[in-house]
């Protein structure tokens, strides 16, 4: 099994030390890891100039699966478009062809408080949303701004083809299989029609998944439901624009950044994968960063791209325990728990693994 590794940049090599010794943990079990780091983002700018180098190309090619911490941070804000280190995430997304995006909203029920909605509302949420990452209005041609009777417009395009339509719907209803079989697809299909056909083509691949329960809803309401009653979703999938509004908001019901994993697969599930916030360069180099959804994407790996679900459960299972025993970073810290470090949860996950 090979892993490359991205630590990226500000805190992405904290976090990337506490789930590479919960990997070597691991290994001590028996399953083989061959792990080869490599350099995105920032620090590859500073290293080679580009955010995403060839080298790290070619060992991401190479590899089975991709481990990123993140990347970014105010010293490269300033850098023209392309070596901008968010330029080194699409890069690789694109050279990997990872269409599918998978990001679960946890809320743990010892995080409840966590959250600014009500407890009652939040508590034990474990919703998925499947995004498709690599179409859409975020890529559709033609695109741009120009000057038309006297004034600028702008335009893009919103378009998929049913078979980018179908393969992103195979993944959800294949994910849906694994958890509690409900699947809601989302879309707009009153208004556009290129949601129109996602839906029709949702349904048609629903008859090779008579075991899973498909509905469907309109973006704003979905918008709207996952404020009111969360619990109602198990997997939700949607286009890469409305994926990317819903899945955060989705992750803020949690309220706890830090804990969030995510998942972003090709055809044969090789995967990159990722927590769902960015570099903090705020309390970088601070030993307070949270490695649990760093961790937690591991897992994601472990169940994804390897199949190895007791190894996955096993370290999810760990970080559940570490909660249990009242053990909080700052950012999931409240009054009667323990506040500890990056590596102080990093050995808390260990003792429990
Ligand atoms: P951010 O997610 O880095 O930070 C937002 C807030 O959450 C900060 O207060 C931070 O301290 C806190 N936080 C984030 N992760 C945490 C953790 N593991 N433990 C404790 N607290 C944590 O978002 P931002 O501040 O908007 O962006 C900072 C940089 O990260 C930017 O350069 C941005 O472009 C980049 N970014 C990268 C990714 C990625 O690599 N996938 C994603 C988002 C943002």
């Amino acid at each position: 099994m090979k892993i490359a590794v991205l630590a990226g940049d500000g805190i992405g090599p904290e976090i990337i030390a506490q789930a590479l010794r919960v990997l070597d943990a691991l290994k001590h079990d028996g399953l083989n890891f061959e792990l080869e780091p490599g350099l995105l983002g920032g620090c590859a700018v500073d290293a080679t100039g580009e955010p995403f180098p060839e080298e790290t190309n070619k060992l991401v090619t190479d590899a089975d699966a991709v481990l990123l911490g993140a990347v970014g941070g105010p010293k490269y804000d300033a850098l023209p478009r392309a070596q901008r280190p968010e330029r080194g995430l699409l890069g690789i997304r694109k050279a990997l062809n990872l269409f599918a995006n998978l990001r679960p909203a946890i809320l743990y029920p010892e995080l409840a408080n966590a959250s600014t909605l009500k407890p009652e509302v939040v508590a034990g949420l474990d919703i998925m949303i499947v995004r498709e990452l690599t179409g859409d209005i975020y890529f559709g041609e033609p695109r741009g701004i120009e000057q038309r009777d006297g004034q600028r417009v702008g335009f893009n395009t919103m378009i998929y083809s049913e078979a980018e339509i179908r393969r992103i719907a195979q993944v959800a209803f294949n994910t849906a299989r694994k958890r509690n079989g409900k699947l809601c697809s989302v879309d707009k299909m009153n208004v556009l029609e290129c949601t129109q056909l996602w839906r029709d083509v949702v349904i048609e691949t629903a008859k090779d998944y008579p075991d899973v329960t498909l509905s469907h809803m309109l973006v704003d309401n979905a918008a709207m439901q996952l404020i009111r009653d969360p619990k109602q979703f198990d997997v939700m999938v949607t286009g890469n624009m409305f994926g990317d509004i819903l899945s955060d908001e989705a992750s803020m019901l949690t309220g706890s950044i830090g804990m969030l994993p995510s998942a972003s697969l090709d055809e044969n599930n090789k995967g990159l994968f990722e927590p769902i916030h960015g570099s903090a360069p705020d309390i970088a180099g601070k030993n307070i960063a949270n490695p649990l959804a760093t961790i937690l994407s591991l897992a994601m790996m472990l169940r994804y791209t390897f199949n190895q679900e007791d190894a996955a459960l096993r370290v999810e299972n760990a970080v559940k325990k570490v909660l249990s025993q009242n053990l909080r970073t700052s950012d999931i810290f409240e009054p009667g728990m323990q506040q500890i470090g990056t590596i102080e949860m990093g050995d808390a996950v260990l003792k429990n693994l």
